[in-house]
């Protein structure tokens, strides 16, 4: 019998790729969206698809929930706040979702013994200026005035509660730690960075480079992130762990700008935006942030197989497109 999995925020931008990438493999794929970030063009191509099924509503909705869990042996727990500028712009509905969305699956994948990968973020990392970051360094965050990490608090509590199933009641869980993920349907709206100088460049406005530039940062190929998160799902021995999910190579933001202008043959010029204007006054960054892979490799395999440029030049034939 074909795995079930549930993924909730499925109609996301990573969710709608892992959903493809299971009905690919065989399995039966249900999704989970209230499309607050979602959209269900990213997954209307898959309806009809024997073994997909999806249901528009809040992970917060306990009966929906609980039937979905009940019909699964997986669940992919991916609906959450996202993107720096949504949660420096909405920490309640940050905090809110991220916690309440958590616990719920939780409690809805324990009553059935449901296996859960829950999707948590380099961001827990903070401001560790030990780089390359590994799953058991200690994190260090800003105040908690500073809106930007609650973000890293909330998933931290998640990761907290999901350990904590696991000891408690032996729940099968695997907790992912996604590294800047990016690919076609990201949009820029959320504040991501390659949508957005990639739609400035191809449309001739000023390609936006907040600060000085120096921050640097490892993107995924969203093909690769899902790649990782079936191959954890399907691995035994990842049960119980915490792992990162990324790219090794790393860019600064500055050289990012110069790339996505030189692949799109583009004449905008590159402005800096201080920080305080383009988010909050006091908003704090992250200035280097790279992932040690060591783990899931040695438990999976995995690598990431695309390059910068492929994923630049993907990126810009989707949004030509
Ligand atoms: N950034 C930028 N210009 C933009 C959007 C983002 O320079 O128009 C910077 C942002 O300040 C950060 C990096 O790009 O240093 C990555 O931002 P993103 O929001 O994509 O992800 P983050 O790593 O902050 O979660």
């Amino acid at each position: 019998m074909s795995q079930r999995v549930l993924i909730t925020g499925g109609a996301g931008f990573i969710g709608s790729h892992l959903a493809e990438k299971l009905l690919d493999s065989g399995m039966q794929v249900a999704v989970l969206d209230d499309l607050s970030t979602g959209r269900f063009e990213n997954i209307a191509h898959l309806v009809g698809r024997p073994g997909f099924s999806f249901a528009i509503d809040s992970i917060t909705n306990a009966i929906v929930l609980d039937r979905l869990a009940s019909e699964s042996d997986a669940i992919v727990h991916l609906a959450a706040a996202v993107g720096v500028k949504l949660v420096v712009e909405k920490p309640v509905h940050t905090i809110e979702t991220n916690i309440m969305g958590a616990e719920a699956v939780l409690k809805a994948a324990a009553r059935y013994r449901a296996k859960v990968i829950l999707a948590s973020t380099s961001e827990v990392y903070g401001k560790g200026v030990r780089v390359p970051f590994r799953e058991d360094d200690d994190v260090v965050l800003g105040p908690t005035s500073r809106h930007r990490w609650a973000y890293a608090a909330s998933k931290m509590v998640d990761e907290f509660l999901a350990l904590a199933y696991h000891q408690k009641y032996d729940l099968p869980v695997i907790i992912v730690r996604l590294f800047n993920t990016v690919g076609p349907r990201q949009t820029g709206r959320y504040g991501m960075v390659v949508p957005r100088f990639v739609r400035q460049a191809l449309a001739g406005d000023p390609i936006t480079v907040y600060g000085d530039g120096s921050q640097s940062r490892c993107f995924c190929d969203v093909s690769d992130t899902v790649r990782a998160l079936e191959a954890l799902l399907m691995t035994e021995e990842a049960v119980g762990q915490v792992f990162n999910v990324g790219s090794t190579e790393e860019v600064t933001i500055l050289e990012l700008a110069k790339r996505v202008k030189k692949l799109t043959g583009s004449t905008s010029p590159i402005t800096f935006v201080p920080y305080e204007q383009a988010y909050a006054p006091g908003f704090e960054d992250m200035q280097r942030r790279v992932p040690d892979t060591t783990r899931i490799r040695a438990v999976t395999g995995w690598q990431p197989q695309y390059d910068l440029d492929t994923i630049l030049k993907r990126v810009i034939a989707w949004l030509q497109a």
